[in-house]
């Protein structure tokens, strides 16, 4: 017995904070909210289609998280400056596309410490926060440091990498073992240490672009009845039909007991969720 809960395109999980943390998965216009989901049966079906996220035209495969390869060489979000900011080159009047810059990259954006799977250093647009970190899975967070575009914030990171790790190692992570860390104390730590890296930076974009920010560590928890011991993964590319029971969800991954998903790796494959066994 199937009952047939959502159909169509995947986007990435909304997750509201909470305790613990509300997940909703996005198919095309369904909306199926996870937490009364939590013990059950799930069965998720790739049907082979794949559609842009962009455009909505047919991909035989998903470039950049869900585009098409025209959109995905074409848009500016797609571009190698937005995963290292500090390549952009709209001063070089070549942005892929100006408006979006403008909209989305010289904005606030804000440097924080997290910890999803240990200390790591990142960076994010103000607006953002904290959907960023529960989409990391992070445990803890706190914001350090506010800056006036994406481009300084990468410059900002790139010091910061030099004494912290800027990435998640998302086994970890998913098998729920993170020690809990003084997040307050690792900023007070890292700022004595690049004291002189953050005046050059400051000479170079003016005194007041990179600025302190006063906030308090927050804390995250995600719907887990049961963490994995062994992290195993599905992958719709390789096996188009995935099944068990939903043992938790944390970042943007299903936890089933027979493996977890990346959802958003997924954004743009046509699936059909039901609940039961077939
Ligand atoms: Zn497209």
């Amino acid at each position: 017995m199937t009952e047939t809960l959502a159909h169509g395109c995947l986007t990435k999980m909304a997750v509201e904070p909470g305790a613990p943390a509300r997940y909703t998965l996005r198919a095309g216009d369904d909306r199926l909210p996870l937490d009364s989901l939590l013990g059950e049966p799930l069965r998720l079906a790739w049907s082979g289609a794949i559609a842009c996220t962009n455009c909505g035209r047919a991909t035989r495969k998903s470039f950049g998280q869900g585009h098409c390869y025209p959109c995905f060489k074409r848009l500016a979000r797609c571009d190698t400056c937005i995963m290292k900011p500090e390549l952009c080159h709209y001063f070089q009047g070549t942005c892929r596309e100006p408006e979006w810059g403008e909209s989305h990259c010289f904005q606030p954006h804000i440097v924080y410490l997290a910890n999803a799977s240990g200390l790591k250093v990142g960076i994010t647009r103000a607006t953002q926060v904290p959907t960023r970190w529960l989409d990391q899975g992070a445990v803890q967070a706190l914001p350090i440091l506010e800056v006036d575009s994406r481009q300084q914030s990468g410059f900002v990171e790139m010091l910061f990498k030099g004494e912290v790790s800027d990435r998640t190692n998302w086994r970890a992570m998913l098998k729920g073992e993170t020690p809990e860390l003084d997040l307050a104390a690792e900023r007070d730590r890292l700022f004595a240490q690049l004291a002189s890296g953050l005046d050059a930076l400051r000479e170079r974009f003016g005194e007041s672009t990179i600025r302190p920010v006063e906030a308090a560590p927050r804390t995250f928890t995600y719907p887990v009845l049961e963490y994995p011991t062994k992290v195993v993964s599905h992958n719709f590319d390789k096996r188009a039909e995935v099944a068990g029971r939903l043992m938790g969800i944390k970042g943007q991954y299903l936890m089933l007991d027979s493996g977890v998903i990346n959802l958003r790796k997924f954004t743009g494959y046509e699936i059909v969720v039901s609940h039961g066994v077939s």
